[in-house]
């Protein structure tokens, strides 16, 4: 019986040093597995960031097709992903821009049962949102019988005695009254209080012609950079916001808000006019998706 017994222990001490080659081999190839797992999800955790980031900033342009695209390559590119590998595309009302791209990931383990690299993917999609609530306006704005607005374009937000108008174009807010300070202090800093869309807004009459000079002076003089309306920096205080109003004869009811540039005070006297240049800058704030007519957008990741 001992030689039986001999040859039965020699043989399970082969079958535990062939066991252990096989589990040992199999425990290589987790590892393997893990380790080129773990950079796959970190690569795509990357890819994902960076395609988020570069749709948000391609959303800051929409609904410009081609600003949009032109803003999300850059960004891209700048973020270590290739642009030639990525996928844009938009929806039919411009206000979604979707991208899509791949990376190509070299393999550390996995090079040992053939596997040199692997592809991995993301999707992003950014959306503008129209802004309902804004704090900080003018006390000007665009009525609705000039829409739509063209970027860089100029618009009268306060006429002069000359233009033949009844109304200049001043508005009034909740807690300031007719005179020339409290226009100028709204023009020079904006209203401290929230306006939404669909409220009703007061007229101020008159000129208000020394005021808008000076107010708006001020605010162009608070510019430092040299800024204009397609180059400026995030804080300008040349960028203004200003309601889209209806005008209903004695008041007006705000429709929407845009963001402007402040151009130019131009007349003399009774004269002065207040002119400022559409621009598509992006604010964050409350939106509405039935806002018609806003020309002040917030973008945000969706989906
Ligand atoms: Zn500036």
């Amino acid at each position: 019986m001992l030689p039986l017994i001999k040859r039965l222990v020699k043989d399970e001490r082969g079958t535990v040093i062939v066991v252990i080659a096989v589990i040992f081999t199999i425990l290589l190839g987790f590892v393997a597995l893990s380790v080129d797992t773990g950079i796959l999800f970190v690569q795509h955790s990357r890819l994902g960031r960076a395609m988020d980031a570069a749709a948000l900033a391609g959303a800051q342009e929409l609904p410009d097709r081609d600003k949009a695209r032109q803003a999300a390559l850059d960004y891209a590119g700048k973020n270590n992903i290739d642009p030639g590998t990525l996928n844009i595309s938009f929806s039919v009302d411009n206000k979604q821009i979707i991208l899509s791209g791949t990376k190509n990931v070299d393999l550390v383990f996995a090079k040992f049962l053939g596997f040199e690299t692997s592809d991995v993917n993301a999707r992003a999609v950014a959306v503008i949102k129209p802004i309902s609530i804004v704090k900080g306006l003018m006390p000007v704005g665009i009525g609705d019988d000039q829409l739509p607005l063209t970027e860089g374009q100029d618009y009268m937000l306060k006429g002069g005695a000359h233009d033949g108008a009844p109304w200049r174009g001043i508005l009034k807010y909740p807690g300031y009254g007719d005179g020339g300070a409290d226009y100028r202090e709204l023009a020079c800093h904006g209203y401290n209080q929230n306006i939404k869309v669909g409220d009703t807004e007061g007229k101020v009459s008159g000129d208000k012609s020394g005021p808008t000079m000076q107010g708006v002076t001020d605010r162009i003089e608070a510019c430092t950079d040299g800024c204009t309306w397609n180059h400026y920096t995030e804080e300008c205080p040349r960028v203004a916001l200003v309601p889209i109003y209806h005008d209903t004869g004695e008041s007006v009811t705000v429709v929407g808000f845009a963001s402007v540039f402040i151009d130019r005070v131009d007349g003399q006297g009774s004269n002065s006019r207040l002119w400022a240049r559409y621009i598509n800058h992006t604010i964050s704030g409350e939106t509405d998706d039935s806002v018609p007519d806003s020309y002040l957008n917030s973008v945000r990741l969706s989906e």
